[in-house]
């Protein structure tokens, strides 16, 4: 779920843990290295099969080692490698918490066993086509990942906010999206593949990355590019990974997961996922004005939406929220205030009111700031909690799938020598 990646994401898990001076600029430290950063955007050379990057080895050949569960790498540890099992450990540690970027680097491993691990597996295996900076901090990567079966090479983007201790990112979880909203740049060309768990994982990898040395992740939100709980199979155990003591340790409660409204995936997600917070991209009170921003509602109905959402609630416990875009003169009128303060009356809600950043070819506007204020305010005299997200990465083209549409356009004009 995107188009709110260009926000700033809110959550109730508190602030996160101390971490160092943001550092919109100049050089990022990067696994104990530097990158040089020009102005607001950074373009690395185009994919070749193998090499180094400053940003770790990439081997699209290989598979990655994230690609491959906890067990099957004690089982490789153990039974491939002959080495003890706590070797994993180790090796987990190297990635997740001492940032390596290749396994050369794990200096504490026996060199036969890192030569082993570097013949026959690569951490990462997508390439950085492009690194944004805004100046509020923002930091955007639109990351290639290598042809898979019968898709070619996918293109999604990662991003990176940051707000007072927070260090948010906005994970994709598919190749496009199939979800279809009209005001979405992810949506415009469908979906073409679902990631793999190591993407998910490079992701946050990769962002952890471009952080100085002292800050960590402290959040995740999956509202990236796709529609993860169309992609529960990857999604869950990359946020186990994510969560875990050996991963980033990022706490579930720190972890929110963004639907459209997929009603049997949510009750699925309450079987086996439920640690993590729920957010409901709603957009709409109605069926009537969601059909026409949010394509999929047709077959789902703001009442299932409605009704699954109070399944979850009644297992988990947890206040419900819903994102909701606001579009200047199409979601954001008195009368789409008052229905949604009808539909939500008497629910422990939370609303995060997210003002639409405009994407470029869109027909669609940022609402007024008194549009966001009358909205806001008829929620709230309601008794609905509302909160209204900052726009963040304004100058970077932050609203999700933007960058990589901007990007693949000037390639075909360079293509076609224009
Ligand atoms: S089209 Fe997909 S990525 Fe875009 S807002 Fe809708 S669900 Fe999210």
């Amino acid at each position: 779920m995107s188009a709110e990646s260009g926000s700033s994401p809110a959550d109730e898990s508190g602030g996160g843990p101390p971490l160092g001076r943001p550092d919109g600029t100049g050089l990022i430290a990067s696994a104990g290295r530097s990158l040089p950063v020009l102005s607001n955007a950074v373009e690395v050379a185009a994919p070749s099969r193998t090499r180094q990057t400053e940003l770790g080895v990439v081997d699209p050949r290989k598979p990655s080692w994230l690609s491959i569960s906890a067990a099957e790498q004690e089982r490789w540890v153990t039974e491939v490698a002959g080495q003890p099992k706590f070797r994993r450990k180790q090796i987990e540690k190297w990635i997740f918490q001492q940032r390596a970027t290749s396994f050369a680097d794990m200096t504490d491993l026996p060199l036969a066993l890192r030569e082993r691990l570097a013949a026959e597996f690569s951490i990462f295996t997508g390439q950085v086509v492009r690194h944004q900076i805004s100046k509020d901090g923002t930091e955007k990567l639109l990351l290639e990942f290598p042809p898979m079966g019968r898709h070619g090479a996918g293109r999604i983007e990662c991003v990176l906010i940051r707000e007072k201790l927070r260090r948010t990112i906005c994970v994709s979880s598919q190749v496009g999206c199939g979800m279809g909203c009209v005001f979405c740049a992810s949506g415009l060309d469908g979906v073409d593949r679902s990631l793999q768990v190591n993407e998910i994982l490079e992701q946050m990898l990769r962002i952890t990355g471009v952080l100085p040395a002292e800050e960590r992740l402290s959040h995740i939100v999956m509202m990236g590019m796709g529609e993860p709980l169309a992609n529960l199979a990857n999604v869950l155990p990359a946020l186990e990974v994510a969560s875990s003591d050996f991963g980033l340790g990022i706490s579930p409660r720190r972890i929110t997961i963004s639907t459209v409204g997929l009603t049997k995936s949510i009750d699925r997600l309450l079987e086996v996922g439920k640690r993590y917070q729920l957010a409901i991209s709603l957009h709409a009170p109605t069926n009537s004005l969601r059909n026409q921003i949010v394509p999929t509602n047709e077959k789902i109905g703001v009442e299932g939406i409605m009704e699954a959402a109070a399944r979850f609630k009644r297992e988990t416990g947890r206040r419900l929220t819903f994102e909701y875009v606001l579009l200047g003169g199409i979601n954001d009128t008195l009368e789409a205030a008052e229905d949604l303060a009808d539909l939500l009356a008497g629910q422990d809600a939370l609303v995060n009111i997210i003002p639409y950043n405009p994407v470029a070819g869109l027909p669609y506007a940022t609402p007024s700031n008194h549009a966001i204020a009358r909205f806001r305010k008829v929620l709230e005299d309601r008794g609905v909690v509302v909160k209204c997200r900052q726009r963040k990465g304004d100058d970077i083209d932050a609203a999700c799938g933007q960058l990589r549409r901007m990007v693949a356009k000037s390639s075909v004009e360079i293509a076609n020598g224009s």
